[in-house]
């Protein structure tokens, strides 16, 4: 048996994991690098495996950088299974999906600007929609807590996350001459107190332990405080009356359900008065559909109070969900209070920009950020408070508000991972090996569960092969 990483060693995005036992390989997760355009087109072309040689794939949740290859891995030949919870498959097809369509869009745009200036052009997407339908239909879908052999010798079980829904952390054991030795490998780990998803789960005793560390070096605001935050935000809002205005640049998947969550629960607890909510994405409408389906998923508070009482928890009264881009356009003119949340999170494309434009020079206008911006993102500059900021090439003085709540992030940072492995029985455990974190995140990681009492962690490099027994 042995262990070497593809992606997301030394660095954030791109997991892709691989288990050797007796000569078959199972990979598990096989995501997508994102980064510059040049760097990312490079190193998501390059695979480092063989399709053929793999005898399985395992998929720990829907993200981008955990899935967006499996399209690639498909068109250069793979026909095995994908083994992945039913709320996985799901979202990661809608992820796949959408990545297929920005390709093909991207690839439009620059073969016209390059018909514009006479240049060559051979740019080819990574895979279109027949790839992703492929690709879903090799999807085997396993609930938590079904253990199932997907090779010989070889069981894969899977445990809540808790990260987004239907996220897992494969418990794979492997079986040799009557010895069980097991590898756990976290995916990506969530936090306790999120709202819907349940909290990340105790797994039986591993030997090894492939362990994220995206927030080795940080700590987050505890989780269960972003809705008192939410509700003061919106408190004010209200105040200004028709000018009030919250703007909510927000990932589609996850994030979106959450607010929308939290603001139900706010109205139903009388906390906030109900105002209209408009979910301006139509990504974001089909996410929240896929969240309906899949009560399987939901923590115990969303059991108590929306299945018991026949509620939806992702539909009230004063929610819409806008789809045509007339609906939205007439956002424009609509007085406050209100809220919007649009796509994408980061600001760089989508409706969002549309509503900013409108909005970003009107003090009475609240944008709020609930997410991580990568850098060089307009989500960044608006962050950073940036005075001025660009949005379709015309320049913009930001008057608007900008507020940030840091509670929602959906991975654990590093006391809420030291916390989970002291609760896990690690007597059995012999090495972590450390993934999916920037070199300097992972090194004071590695201090810090030294100190804690974890002296065998591993750095994963790439293409390293490290032997188990
Ligand atoms: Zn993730």
């Amino acid at each position: 048996m042995s262990f070497y990483s593809l992606g997301a060693a030394e660095e954030v995005t791109g997991s892709k994991h691989v288990l050797e036992v007796n000569g078959k390989s199972y990979l598990i997760d096989c995501g997508a690098f994102q980064g510059s355009r040049a760097e990312a087109d490079r190193k998501n072309r390059e695979f480092g495996i063989d399709p053929d040689k793999i005898e399985a794939c395992i998929l720990t949740h829907g993200h981008y950088d955990h899935c967006g290859l499996l399209p690639l891995l498909v068109k250069r030949g793979f026909r095995g299974n994908i083994y992945a919870t039913s709320a996985t498959r799901d979202i990661a097809n809608l992820i796949m999906m959408d990545s297929a369509h920005i390709q093909a869009r991207d690839a439009d745009y620059l073969k016209r600007q390059a018909a514009k200036k006479g240049d060559d052009f051979d740019w080819q997407p990574l895979f279109d929609e027949r790839d992703v339908i492929q690709t879903t239909n090799q999807i085997v879908g396993i609930s938590y807590h079904r253990p199932m052999m997907i090779g010989d010798g070889v069981e894969l079980e899977f445990y809540d996350a808790g990260h987004i829904l239907g996220s897992s952390i494969a418990m794979i054991t492997v079986t040799q001459n009557g010895k069980k030795t097991r590898f756990a490998f976290s995916g990506d780990l969530g936090r306790k107190n999120k709202p819907i998803i349940r909290n990340p789960e105790m797994i039986p005793a591993p030997d090894y332990l492939v362990l994220e560390s995206t927030y080795g070096n940080r700590r987050h605001e505890p989780a269960a405080d972003a809705m008192a935050q939410l509700a003061e935000i919106t408190k004010r809002m209200i105040k200004k009356g028709e000018k009030g205005k919250i703007l909510i640049p927000a990932f589609a998947v996850e994030r979106t359900q959450e607010l929308v969550y939290y603001f139900h629960t706010l109205v139903d607890d009388g906390i906030i008065e109900e105002v209209p909510i408009y979910v301006d994405s139509p990504m974001a409408t089909n996410a929240t559909t896929i969240f309906q389906v899949h009560p399987e998923c939901y923590d115990e508070s969303v059991h108590e109070a929306f299945i018991k009482h026949h509620k939806n928890p992702f539909g009230f009264n004063k929610l819409h969900f806008t789809s045509s881009v007339d609906e939205s356009k007439a956002l424009n003119d609509r007085k406050g209070p209100l809220i919007i949340i649009s796509a994408d999170g980061m600001c760089e494309a989508g409706r969002i920009q549309h509503h900013l434009i409108h909005n970003i020079e009107d003090p009475n206008t609240t944008i709020l950020i609930v997410g991580y911006m990568a850098q060089n993102t307009l989500g960044r500059r608006l962050y950073k408070r940036e005075p001025k900021v660009k949005i379709h090439g015309q320049w913009f003085d930001v008057k608007a508000e900008i507020a940030e709540i840091n509670a929602f992030s959906a991975h654990a940072d590093y006391e809420e991972m030291g916390a989970w492995l002291d609760e896990v029985d690690t007597s059995n455990l012999k090495n972590i090996f450390m993934v999916h974190g920037e070199p300097k995140v992972q090194s004071a990681f590695k201090d810090y569960l030294v100190k804690k009492g974890y002296p065998n962690v591993d750095i994963v490099q790439y293409g390293k092969t490290y032997k188990a027994d």
